[in-house]
């Protein structure tokens, strides 16, 4: 047995499943706790042939026990994608609220470091450009994202808590849109929907003018930025994305190219509160955690559609 246990909630997940290989490459002991909500077995199937790794099927909203010492709680279990928390606002709200309770209280009883997966959605609409960590958001509350917002931004606050006041040696990711292997088909995120789309040679469905901006981290960078993070010693939270900047109109058009798609665009409805631009500042992650994305969108997009191939 390895020396070092790690509880990653939501470790079935597309962002968990990609974490709990690294930990285990890396020797520790990885305990994955999973609802199955949106996560799946199918994430999971290589890693439970490890004998330092094992599963609990269990949705954080309620109390989480996990026997014997832990060394790292990461709380990544979360609805993530719009669609989903459109579908399920009341589950969304629980796992980032009651979840993230339970998790910090895991970690505090266990002596153990706390990671909470956060996420750029903390900034809502950003009317500051690029997103630094200083920035405190415009977020609408009673809006349908208010469901995923909210919660994220409760968590952050109840982690803080929990450090201040319980001493709990805490970190905060905020992950900007991430992509790669082991998403969903039917995720409902923008980079499965068009490559799913290419490759069936159906339109890609383009939501508004496709003028706002997004900023897309393959996820082997974003693994590398969370691990060192979860080894750092800083509290604060930290910026974790790609700051490379590209319009949802020019991500539809390398996703038809690098597809050779003969897919044509369609003009879709905007949804609701949809931000207009978003771009991470990370000087922080670079001071403190030495680490930058280094693959770029293309070749992260090839790798990704040759898995959805
Ligand atoms: N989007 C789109 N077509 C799709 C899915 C999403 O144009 O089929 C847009 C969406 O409106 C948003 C951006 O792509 O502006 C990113 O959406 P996603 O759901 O991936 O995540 P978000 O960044 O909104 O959290």
């Amino acid at each position: 047995m390895s020396s070092k246990r790690v509880v990653v909630t939501g470790g079935a997940g597309f962002i968990g499943s990609h974490l709990c290989a690294r930990l285990l490459s890396e020797n520790y002991g990885v305990i994955c706790v999973d609802s199955f909500m949106t996560g799946s077995l199918d994430n999971i199937k290589g890693l439970k042939k490890n004998n330092n790794f094992s599963l609990i099927i269990h949705n954080v909203s309620q109390n989480i026990n996990i026997p014997g010492k832990v060394d790292y709680v990461l709380h990544c279990a979360s609805l993530a994608s719009p669609k989903d928390y459109l579908d399920f606002p009341i589950q969304t709200l629980k796992v980032g609220s009651l979840g993230t309770h339970n998790a910090l209280g895991l970690a505090k009883e266990k002596r153990a470091v706390f990671m909470l997966f956060s996420t750029s959605e903390v900034y809502g609409d950003p009317l500051v450009h690029p997103q630094k960590e200083e920035y405190w958001g415009n977020v609408n509350p009673v809006g349908v994202r208010g469901c995923y917002d909210e919660s994220k931004r409760f968590a952050e606050a109840i982690t803080m808590a929990y450090h201040r006041i319980h001493k709990v040696d805490t970190k905060i990711a905020r992950i900007f849109n991430t992509y790669g292997p082991c998403m969903r088909r039917k995720d409902g995120r923008v980079v499965p929907n068009f490559i799913n789309q290419a490759l069936e040679n159906k339109a890609l469905t383009v939501y508004g003018n496709g003028k706002q901006g997004r900023s897309f981290c393959y996820i082997d960078d974003l693994v590398e930025g969370l691990y060192r993070l979860m080894l750092s010693k800083v509290n604060e939270p930290i910026n974790l994305g790609n700051p490379r900047e590209s319009t949802v109109l020019q991500l539809a058009k390398i996703v038809i190219k690098l597809t050779n798609s003969k897919s044509k665009i369609v003009y879709k409805k905007l949804p609701q509160d949809d931000p207009r631009q978003r771009q991470p500042e990370i000087s922080r992650a670079k001071k403190f955690l030495k680490w930058e994305p280094k693959i770029s969108l293309e070749e992260g997009l090839k790798r990704t559609i040759s898995w959805f191939r």
